[in-house]
């Protein structure tokens, strides 16, 4: 079956079909690393992880840029306030950003751009927009004049002729003179003591729409696939860079424009702004395991919204705990044992659940769900001696390709190190000195499962791998 997206573009579903086929042609933009981000953030990013792996999944080959925005208003009051370049700045959260990344298992896109080593391209585009007499000057900043680009509000849908358009353009921080409240800065003009670049449009830096479009069709051409954010992007930013690159190229942007709804905690959006956000570090510190986060994050379906609680989180732990029992239980039948030979056909029922529901705009609930039918059915099986040896294989190959997408089930049987089994004795050890039995044999358990056979000797326990 074909992948099916919802393209905000369009406002329909549509069969998705690259430009250049197999490859894909990617852009997601990226974090601004002012501070650490939210988890909030992360569900947009997540979403743009599961995107990514799902179309590799599918065979496409795939190239995709995030940007990293690393000169911005925040940025530069922050860093002004600590007396330091806003490169030193900015690296901080920046490593922090990857860091966090690979913790929630989110894969590296092939391009990382920033926005200060792309100034150049950016004014290249100021240049062709001004060529097109799409510019114009006012207090030393250069904006963009929406009124000569007819296709403005195509992508959110907004009436640019209506008088009360100005509103929502406020979020900019522009405080310069328009000539229409809906026109947005491309360059602005440099203010005293802040950071600038000199340019044929003066001293300055770039608008932050400018970022994207610039980048973008310098790493990914003038047309590309696929662009996502979340829906807060729709507008003004993705409506600003549709404007910038189609009015200096004359070419459609982009194909398939992907929007993710947002995380929210008591009805309210998570953000910065209202402090009602966790960054991934506060929540490991309360104990949550990054990898039950990272399923919470991808569990719900990204056009829905996503209500954040801790509930949530221990659910997310215990559905994996579920998961990973049942491929402990999988992994250790043997290779003589004969199982029923109708239960490999079920394993393929969920693999087509698995690849139906994905293919549906990517429906990452509906195919978690068939893969919790397979495990309550595969649970039974198990207790009635009916999967053997080839349905074992067939459910390890299954998970292994869900796997690619998901990331969080632990199909191969994991290695225990030293160190962790050390932790685990003595965590065992103190359980009995409690006389906490139920505790030390489960721990016991644990081990025994994990291929560690103890031994308690009057000198303590001795442990050894089973070969
Ligand atoms: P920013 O660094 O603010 O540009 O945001 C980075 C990404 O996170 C953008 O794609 C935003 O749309 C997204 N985002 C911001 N807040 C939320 C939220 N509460 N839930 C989901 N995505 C969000
Ligand atoms: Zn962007």
């Amino acid at each position: 079956m074909p992948l099916k997206l919802y393209n905000t573009l369009t406002k329909r579903i549509e069969d998705f079909e690259p430009l250049n086929p197999p490859e894909v042609r990617m852009y997601t933009c990226g974090p601004t690393v002012y501070d650490f981000v939210h988890i909030g953030n992360f569900r947009t990013f997540m979403f743009q992880d599961i995107v990514r792996r799902y179309l590799l999944y599918k065979g496409f080959r795939l190239r995709h840029v995030m940007n990293i925005t690393d000169v911005e208003d925040k940025i530069i009051a922050n860093a002004r306030k600590q007396g330091v370049p806003i490169g030193e700045y900015t690296r901080k959260y920046e490593q922090g950003f990857l860091e966090d990344m690979a913790t929630l298992k989110i894969q590296r896109p092939e391009v990382m751009p920033r926005a200060t080593e792309h100034i150049g391209s950016m004014l290249e585009l100021v240049r062709r927009l001004a060529e097109r007499g799409l510019t114009y000057r006012g207090d030393g900043s250069t904006y963009y004049r929406i009124a000569g680009f007819p296709d403005y509000g195509k992508l959110s849908g907004l009436d640019a002729s209506r008088q009360d358009a100005g509103r929502a353009d406020r979020v900019d921080e522009d405080e310069y003179s328009k000539e229409n409240p809906r026109d947005f800065v491309l360059w602005k003009a440099q203010r005293e003591g802040e950071t600038s670049w000199d340019s044929t449009f003066g001293p300055g830096r770039p608008g932050w729409h400018l970022e994207c479009s610039a980048m973008s069709m310098e790493y990914l051409g003038e047309t590309f696939d696929i662009h996502c954010g979340g829906v807060d992007l729709i507008f003004p930013h993705h409506e600003n860079e549709i404007a910038q690159s189609e009015g200096a190229t004359g070419k459609p942007f982009v194909r398939y424009w992907l929007h993710g709804a947002h995380l929210i905690v008591d009805g309210q959006k998570m953000s910065k702004s209202l402090g009602n956000f966790f960054t991934l570090r506060d929540l490991l510190e309360r104990g949550c395991d990054p990898v039950a986060l990272r399923y919470l994050l991808f569990s719900v379906h990204y056009r829905k919204q996503l209500n954040f609680t801790f509930e949530g989180v221990e659910q997310a732990e215990a559905a994996l705990r579920r998961a990973n029992d049942f491929l402990l239980r999988v992994r250790e039948i043997g290779d003589d044992v004969e199982g029923d030979s109708e239960f490999p056909a079920r394993v393929e029922v969920a693999r087509r659940q698995f690849e139906d529901s994905m293919d549906d705009d990517l429906n990452t609930s509906a195919a978690l769900a068939a893969l919790f039918e397979l495990i309550r059915d595969g649970n039974v099986a198990l207790e009635e001696g009916r999967v053997g040896a080839a349905g074992r294989d067939r459910i390890l190959d299954f998970f292994r390709g869900a796997n690619r997408v998901f990331d969080v089930f632990q199909v191969e049987g994991e290695q225990l190190d030293d160190e962790e089994i050390l932790r685990l004795i003595e965590e065992r050890e103190e359980a009995r000195r409690e006389r906490d039995f139920r505790r030390a044999d489960e721990i016991r358990d644990e081990l025994t499962n994990r291929g560690i056979q103890l031994e308690d000797t009057r000198e303590g326990t001795r442990w050894k791998r089973r070969g």
